[in-house]
């Protein structure tokens, strides 16, 4: 007697979406189970119409079990209704379920997808939960808004070490960080720093920094000189969807949330409505998606077979709408053709654009090592940040300077980072929002002094929004200096 073996099929949520969500998704599912995916597919129902029924955050309660319970989400791009108080879904998703990485592989298709870069191939790993997009702001005063930017040592470990295994799992050879720390020395210093640290773990990758701002000008001007890029939230943000763009469309890049415990799979662009319902959108990009997906879940030789079947149709100039050019294109299709047409190539392998290998029985070993001992934490001070109109910066020195708290000084005095007292300039704008920098007179700076600062300040009737703690980690300065200071 014979038994047939068949594989166990992984549970995998998936949604729909909106706009151009269902063609796609129904395309991208039809290739990657065409080619022998094994996948026990949830579906949820997700964006506009749970947005309609009045949940702000456009996700059902009962969706976060099946999400919690299969761990893996595909996801068709939504439609997020303007203003109104809705939440965005990505990031209510990204954040609740805690995926700290987001992974853009972005690659153009020369000569079959019109690109100024022929020979780009790269990856982009991005902190996915903090810096900015904490989302932490604050009007203070009736001039000044401010935004809180944070950047943790354990978030920048994972998500930098996360780069240097994907690029040795996947057989890529250099990582390049970028941040802006000659500007913000502490916070993006501490992302350059834990780069240079983890380096040091993967000697057989090369590594580099660049500053932000002539990295992603070297990003766009010559792509090809980079392999695996690693940086904060934001500039990721921003970087990324340039990457995608300029190897020919947004339409064909898909990306990759992961977490310890829940990861999202998805195309990098959004449900661009008007092209809903027509049979006309690229499916590309929300089956890379797929095909980062089928890797995470160790079905990588399916995601291979797509691939290659998908180089072999471009190549072939199947092509939709958007990258469709005369002259290179043979067949102008839609998306349930376009699917068609990889389907039937499945097997095939391109024969002028390189055949992807895709790695297998990858092993990437992202956990945490043993925590660094902590700095011995000391307090050196406080700024008192006040709201103060229409005043000069000699005169509201004087005002603080009568606080006279015993044991402490006003040695600073600066406006939106630049120093006014002492010697100020008087060519400096100075807005309502003033920072007063109080540090000890002689013995230690004791949590009681702040408590009566601020006292005295309330007393003499000045308006202080926030105070913000000086600390120094082992003797060193855990704070930055005012411009000029
Ligand atoms: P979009 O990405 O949806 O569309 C912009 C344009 O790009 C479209 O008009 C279309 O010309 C083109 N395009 C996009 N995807 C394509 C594809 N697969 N094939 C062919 N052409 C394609 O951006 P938008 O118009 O700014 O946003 C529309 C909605 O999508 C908004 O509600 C936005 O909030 C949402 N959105 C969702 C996600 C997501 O769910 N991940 C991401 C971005 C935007």
């Amino acid at each position: 007697m014979t038994t047939i073996q068949t594989a166990k099929k992984t549970p995998i949520t998936v949604a729909y979406g909106d706009g151009i969500g269902p063609e796609i998704m129904d395309a991208t599912l039809r290739m990657i189970l065409g080619a022998g995916a094994q996948l026990d597919i949830q579906r949820i129902e997700i964006g506009e119409s749970v947005y309609k029924r009045g949940l702000g955050n456009g996700i059902e309660p009962a969706s976060w079990d099946t999400l919690r319970r299969t761990k893996v989400f595909l996801k068709a791009p939504i439609t997020t209704p303007q203003g109104g108080g809705f939440k965005s879904l990505n990031v209510t998703v990204r954040k609740t379920l805690g995926m700290y990485a987001n992974v853009r592989p972005c690659a153009s298709l020369h000569p079959y997808v019109a690109t100024k870069h022929p020979n780009m191939d790269l990856v982009i790993v991005r902190e996915n939960e903090e810096d900015v997009y904490g989302g932490i702001e604050h009007r203070q005063t009736d001039q000044v808004t401010q935004c809180l930017k944070l950047i943790s040592r354990p978030a920048s470990e994972r998500i930098v070490r996360y780069a240097f295994e994907y690029a040795r799992a996947n057989k890529r050879k250099k990582v390049t960080c970028f941040t802006k720390d000659n500007i913000m020395k502490i916070t993006d210093g501490l992302f350059h720093k834990v780069f240079d640290e983890i380096a040091q773990e993967y000697p057989d990758i090369e590594n580099e920094h660049w500053i932000v701002d002539i990295g992603a000008a070297k990003l766009a001007d010559t792509p090809e000189t980079f392999d695996v890029l690693v940086m904060p939230n934001l500039y990721g943000d921003v970087l990324s969807d340039v990457a995608a763009q300029i190897t020919g469309s947004v339409g064909l890049a898909g990306s990759a949330n992961i977490g310890d415990h829940c990861s999202m799979f998805e195309a990098i662009h959004g449900s661009a409505p008007r092209r809903a319902g027509q049979n006309l959108a690229n499916p590309s990009g929300l089956m890379h998606g797929a095909l980062l997906m089928l890797t995470h879940i160790g079905q990588s030789e399916a995601a291979e077979r797509v691939h290659n079947a998908w180089l072999r149709a471009i190549e072939d100039g199947v092509h939709t709408y958007d990258i469709y050019k005369a002259g290179t294109s043979k067949q102008k299709v839609g998306t349930s053709e376009f699917a068609d047409a990889v389907v039937e190539r499945l097997g095939e392998k391109p024969q002028h654009l390189k055949p992807v290998e895709y790695a297998k029985n990858v092993h990437m070993n992202i956990a945490a090592r043993a925590a660094k001992p902590a700095q011995v934490k000391e307090r050196a001070g406080v700024d008192l940040f006040i709201d103060l109109p229409a005043t000069s910066p000699d005169a509201l020195a004087e005002r603080l300077r009568a606080l006279a708290v015993p044991g402490t000084k006003l040695t600073v005095l600066s406006n939106r980072g630049t120093k006014v007292w002492p010697n100020g300039n008087p060519d400096t704008f100075c807005s309502d929002h003033w920072c007063a920098r109080f540090e000890s007179d002689g013995g230690t700076f004791a949590g009681r002094h702040v408590v009566q600062l601020l006292d005295a300040a309330v007393r003499a009737g000045l308006d202080v929004v926030k105070t913000e703690g000086l600390y120094t980690f082992d003797g060193t300065r855990g704070y930055s200096l005012a411009q000029g200071e």
